[in-house]
């Protein structure tokens, strides 16, 4: 593997930025790096995700891997001490917003795959440059995987160079309050539906939740509120709506996140509607990304041969990973957690490192990320 252009590449990626459903440059560059590299088969599709497809010399197993190349914005007012969009290599770092969340790991596969000896291979390796990631888990993965129908999936995110089988999850969920309008001047003739989503919020902070070992516990944190009308003048609100940002842990389900809301005593005289939120997204294709914003937990076997051989794979690379969780949500929540694919998770950086100000990744990392790909890729389809 060429160090030097694994580099760059990922500085090229750096440079160019690719807000969700702003990606079509960046996957430019993911196509002419595919093709230039000697993949086999190289296609957008409908969503302008970019795939491309390397083939063993004989038939066996589809490994897919994926990263998502969207990013999050520069938050205003965020003081950057490095050029987010420069891409400079400082005392063995690499700098720029999307370095570690993750175009370095997208590149690292890239190159990885280039790799592979292919007289070697038995069945295909697929690498997936996945668009919309930030803004809706799994989306546009889901539409990657009826493509090529993988039998098994490594997500690149940050691992920290550990192998990850499992995760929690995410759901956001609306509740809604329902009053009486009335005029502010005279309150008693109608119902505060603010006052009401007071109560709930109260109550809901008493809902007792679980914790899991690896995965952390769950969380129900309010993350937003408005009242209708809004802004209200003169007027006593209608109707309050308040966001939760729910992390799941295995096995539950959209009934059970609902029903330990739903079923609070305190909230038995109060009129409301507690629904999971719809996602609703248009990719730069101008496709749309549809689907209900419920990502389940997942976990994967340790004793499963997938995970047996790409840890052989690691290790055969000169890393020494431990097994681990990722706290966060992220595209295994549909590719395990809902098509049930076999699915792990190893990337270079931490989970600390995504999202930040000066953002950056080590290029220690980033070789020894593409080559524990490189030997977790030789490893599982031999
Ligand atoms: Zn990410």
């Amino acid at each position: 593997m060429n160090r030097q252009a694994l580099i760059n590449f990922t500085q090229r990626l750096v440079r160019q930025p690719s807000l969700s459903g702003e990606e079509a440059a960046v996957i430019q560059i993911v196509i002419n790096e595919m093709q230039a590299l000697g993949f086999d088969t190289v296609w957008v599709d409908e969503n302008g995700s970019a795939i491309g497809i390397l083939a063993g010399a004989r038939p066996g197993k589809t490994l897919l891997f994926d990263a998502h190349c969207d990013t999050v914005g520069i938050a205003p007012g965020s003081i950057w001490t490095r050029d987010p969009f420069g891409g400079e290599i400082i005392d063995g770092n690499l700098y720029g917003r999307g370095s570690a969340d993750m175009k370095g790991a997208l590149a690292s596969m890239i190159h990885a795959a280039a790799s592979v000896d292919k007289s070697k291979l038995l069945g295909r390796i697929v690498v997936s440059a996945s668009v919309m990631e930030e803004v809706f888990e799994g989306g546009a993965l889901k539409t990657v995987m009826d493509q090529i129908n993988p039998d098994y999936v490594v997500i690149g995110e940050s691992s920290d160079l550990n192998l990850v089988h499992g995760g929690r999850g995410r759901a956001e969920i609306h509740l809604e309050t329902i009053g009486k309008p009335s005029h502010s001047s005279s309150p008693h003739l109608g119902v505060n539906a603010v006052h009401l989503m007071m109560k709930v919020i109260e109550a809901v902070d008493q809902i007792k939740l679980s914790a899991h070992p690896r995965l952390g516990p769950a969380i129900l944190a309010l993350t937003d509120i408005i009242s209708e009308p809004y802004p209200g003048y003169s007027v006593i609100p209608s109707r309050c709506k308040a966001t939760y940002d729910r992390r799941l842990l295995l096995d539950e389900t959209i009934g059970d996140v609902l029903g330990a809301i739903t079923s609070l005593p305190e909230l038995k005289s109060i009129p409301l509607n507690t629904i999971i939120a719809q996602g609703e997204h248009q990719t730069y294709t101008g496709a749309p990304l549809r689907g209900t914003k419920f990502f389940p937990a997942w976990e994967l076997d340790p004793k499963h041969p997938f995970v047996e051989s790409a840890l052989r794979g690691l290790r055969t690379s000169g890393i020494d990973p431990q097994l681990s969780a990722y706290r966060f949500c992220t595209n295994a929540a549909y590719s395990i957690g809902i098509a049930g694919i076999p699915t792990i998770g190893f990337g270079p950086g931490t989970e600390a490192d995504a999202h930040i100000v000066d953002e950056h990744l080590s290029l220690e990392a980033l070789e020894k990320a593409a080559h524990g790909y490189q030997r977790m890729m030789e490893a599982v389809l031999s």
